[in-house]
């Protein structure tokens, strides 16, 4: 059934349900367009809707081959719809739920596209924040690259963003999706370029593995594996490909690639990975019990894959550890407060809902029984991670940026290091 969207397009058929709306194929004056139709909840709206007007131009400036564009803002009635390019195809999680894993030549050019975008955006003074495999959409009509692997464009610029600013509370907040989210976040320290880097590399391993290198359980278990955790490595992978992973996953953001280099680096290992079939790894939890947890420390460069890998533990008494994986843009972090009543054994903090998907799925029975032989372990973190809830919560006031919804990427060493220069 056709729906008219302003005076200019007409929306004919639902290609897609997402967060924050429906995402119809439409056809405006110059053709077919993807058309995102925001929740009435959210078009009723009004400081959310003058929030989209104020950032009409950033929204619309971003234009490169790696990024989806978004064409028109149409604030019509009740109505109030972004009008993008129309991707043909499908996007990256649901490629990724289909393998579980790709291949790494694959895993490597879509990783290199996104990278792409990335540099495009953060060169225009944009930093995304929520990179994730459900912002890739693969152009099903577009050449095919290497190993196969279909071009790849990021969307959902600032769009999380302005959605999730806090309206009449200043709502202590954190923006992005759990699995995705750099330490520097968690930490509340003000987003970055590099935020977008960690994001990317931690996609990068998702393709590869099946599942994120920090994510299952209760968010805040999530969270705090990205602070304190080593990425765990992956058996097989070629050497340059894990150093390349390591960089972009550094707790540190000076230490990770730029995205321009990043997207040069992979380029460079492609015709290496060629005909290499997906990595054999196991699920988390399926290796034998490894050491018991130590202190972070930042891998140095070189660090070969095999290194012991650590433990996850449940941070809230009573949250089950693969109980799935919160994906909402925006969440709210426990307080001290709440997590002090964790440690009492009272888990006051709403559990993760959500069904488990393939790709995440990174814990078995027996790992779930070790973890629970831990909890002890995890009570006195707990503690410590009382203390510090004050610390792992930001306000937007720090977050906030000149131009609200919409972060500005600084070309300066909080943003981004050296790392660029490392072989
Ligand atoms: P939300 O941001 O609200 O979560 P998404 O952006 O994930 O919504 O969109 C939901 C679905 O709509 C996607 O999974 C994708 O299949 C489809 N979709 C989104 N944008 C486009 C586009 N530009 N072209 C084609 N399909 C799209």
């Amino acid at each position: 059934m056709a729906r008219k969207i302003g005076s200019r397009y007409t929306a004919h058929q639902v290609l897609g349900r997402g967060s924050v709306g429906t995402v119809w194929l439409g056809e405006g004056p110059e053709g077919p367009v993807a058309i995102k139709l925001l929740r009435e909840d959210l078009a009723a709206d009004q400081e959310l809707v003058e929030r989209f007007v104020q950032e009409r131009t950033a929204l619309l400036g971003l234009s490169h081959p790696r990024v989806v564009g978004v064409r028109d803002l149409v604030v019509d009635g009740d109505d109030l719809a972004l009008v993008m390019d129309l991707v043909r195809g499908t996007d990256l999680r649901t490629r990724l739920d289909r393998e579980r894993r790709l291949a790494p030549e694959a895993a490597v050019a879509i990783a290199a596209d996104v990278a792409d975008g990335l540099a495009a955006a953060h060169s225009a003074g944009v930093v995304h924040r929520d990179v994730k495999p459900e912002n890739v959409l693969l152009d099903m009509q577009g050449p095919l690259g290497p190993g196969g692997a279909h071009p790849a464009l990021l969307t959902d610029f600032g769009v999380a963003r302005l959605v999730d600013a806090p309206r009449r509370t200043r709502a202590t907040k954190i923006i992005g999706t759990p699995d995705y989210l750099a330490p520097e976040i968690v930490e509340g320290l003000p987003p970055r370029a590099s935020v977008d880097i960690y994001a990317l590399a931690t996609v990068l391993y998702e393709l590869l593995a099946g599942f994120t290198p920090f994510g299952g359980g209760h968010p805040g278990a999530i969270l705090r594996r990205h602070v304190t955790e080593t990425v765990a490595p992956l058996p097989g992978i070629p050497d340059e490909l894990w150093q390349l992973l390591v960089q972009c996953l550094a707790k540190s953001p000076a230490s990770r690639l730029r995205a321009a280099e990043l997207a040069g680096r992979l380029r460079q290992l492609l015709p290496g990975l060629a005909g290499i079939p997906p990595l054999d790894v196991d699920e988390p939890g399926c290796e034998p019990e490894g050491p018991d947890p130590v202190p972070y420390e930042e891998p140095a460069q070189g660090t070969a894959p095999g290194a012991p890998r650590r433990a996850a533990v449940p941070l809230v008494h009573g949250s089950t550890p693969d109980s799935g994986r919160d994906t909402h843009t925006s969440m709210r972090v426990p307080s001290a407060e709440e997590l002090a009543g964790g440690a009492r054994g009272t888990a006051r903090v709403p559990r993760a809902s959500g069904e488990r998907r393939p790709g995440s799925a990174r814990h078995r029975t027996a790992a779930v029984r070790r973890r629970r032989a831990k909890l002890g372990a995890a009570a006195a973190a707990l503690v410590a991670a009382a203390g510090l809830g004050g610390w792992l919560a930001f306000s937007d006031d720090d977050a906030d940026t000149s131009q609200p919804g919409v972060e500005q990427s600084e070309d300066s060493p909080s943003g981004y290091g050296s790392g660029g220069t490392s072989g």
